[in-house]
């Protein structure tokens, strides 16, 4: 999968994939990240990216020639999809991660400052996307968790020992709790279950507690989950 991202700060997008599972998914050719700055495309003498809003206003907001420019200038590969990073957007979650991990190529626009010039979204049309109810200086975090997330869901980008079926959300709910080396650390002991090496009653202790902990952490999620499988 190809990852395209139009960014006015490419270093925030490219040193973040250097680490880990994600920089592996790039050595391996499982994705691809690259970074397209609308700065190289402004035809402003002074590169020019923003400007102040029309009516007055406190900002600055993104000037629609060069992201278009940019993004006009992209490759598209048959199967793509283009985001827009915006607290406007569709909140994110596991099931557009999951339905976003079938496209060949995700183009994603970062915004900043204000946000765009609204030319930009009527003439790419963008599907636009949220991380949260929250506003944060630039989108470049935003893709950075679409990238992030959409990549674990590809074949061979998790290694053995990192898996994904049993994560939170996948079959509708939170994940059970997890232990390690020792069997007690503080007084606290490891679920007597666990150690017991009965794999059909680790199973339903762990099923159990994914119950118990949506209900009382997602009572929303819980419900929803009650109400697929009832
Ligand atoms: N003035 C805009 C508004 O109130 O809707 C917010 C602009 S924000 C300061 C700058 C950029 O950060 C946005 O254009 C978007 O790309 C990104 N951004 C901020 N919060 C976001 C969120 N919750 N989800 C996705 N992108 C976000």
């Amino acid at each position: 999968m190809r990852f395209d991202v139009l960014t006015l700060f490419p270093e925030m997008i490219t040193d973040a994939c250097s680490h880990s599972i994600i920089k592996r998914a790039i050595d391996t050719d499982i994705i691809e990240v690259n970074t397209v700055n609308p700065r190289d495309y402004t035809l402003d003498k002074h590169k020019k990216v923003d400007d102040t809003p029309y009516g007055g206003g406190a900002g600055m907001v993104l000037m629609a020639q060069p992201y278009v420019d940019a993004y006009e200038a992209i490759t598209k590969l048959e199967n793509s999809i283009t985001l827009m990073m915006s607290p406007q957007g569709e909140v994110f979650d596991n099931n557009l991660c999951r339905n976003l991990s079938k496209y060949e190529q995700v183009i994603i626009l970062c915004g900043h400052y204000e946000g765009y010039d609204e030319r930009i979204r009527e003439i790419i049309k963008p599907k636009e996307i949220s991380i949260g109810d929250f506003v944060l200086t630039g989108g470049e975090l935003p893709a950075l968790c679409v990238i992030d997330s959409v990549s674990r869901k590809l074949e061979g980008a998790l290694g053995k020992i990192e898996s994904m079926e049993e994560d939170s959300f996948e079959n509708g709910l939170l994940e059970y709790p997890h232990y390690t080396k020792p069997r007690e650390y503080r007084g606290l002991k490891v679920p007597e279950v666990l150690l017991n090496g009965n794999h059909s009653l680790i199973e339903e202790f762990r099923f159990q507690q994914q119950i118990d902990r949506t209900k009382a952490r997602r009572p929303d999620l819980y419900e929803k989950w009650k109400g697929n499988n009832s």
